[in-house]
């Protein structure tokens, strides 16, 4: 059988590696695009590989579509609507939305 090995302690190793690969990407990424998006492929197979998740932080800096590494005014127009944050990737030509404001729980009368 194999040994029990310590799960947690791997998965916090995989988000160190995960933000320090993100870190690389950030450092080389206007000059080399396709190395900062090799980054991002890296980080993304070492978090599933331990079922880790990527940090809300990191996730916004790479295209949940196309997986580039995303810099604003090279490949990614930042815009606002309806109260939400929409990153367009200029490479695959697709939307991310987030929320900026949470819900308040004020009665509509
Ligand atoms: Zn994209």
């Amino acid at each position: 059988m194999a040994k029990p090995r310590d799960k947690k302690a791997q998965k916090e190793a995989a988000l160190e590696r995960v933000k320090e690969l993100f870190k690389q990407a950030a450092g080389i990424a206007p000059k080399n695009m396709a190395r900062a998006n090799r980054y991002v492929a890296l980080a993304r197979k070492m978090a599933m590989r331990y079922n880790a998740k990527i940090p809300a932080s990191l996730q916004r800096k790479f295209c949940k579509h196309c997986y580039h590494y995303l810099v604003p005014g090279v490949n990614l127009r930042v815009r606002t609507h309806l109260g939400k944050v929409v990153y367009y990737c200029k490479d695959c030509k697709k939307h991310m939305r987030f929320v900026v404001k949470k819900k308040t729980t004020v009665k509509k009368k």
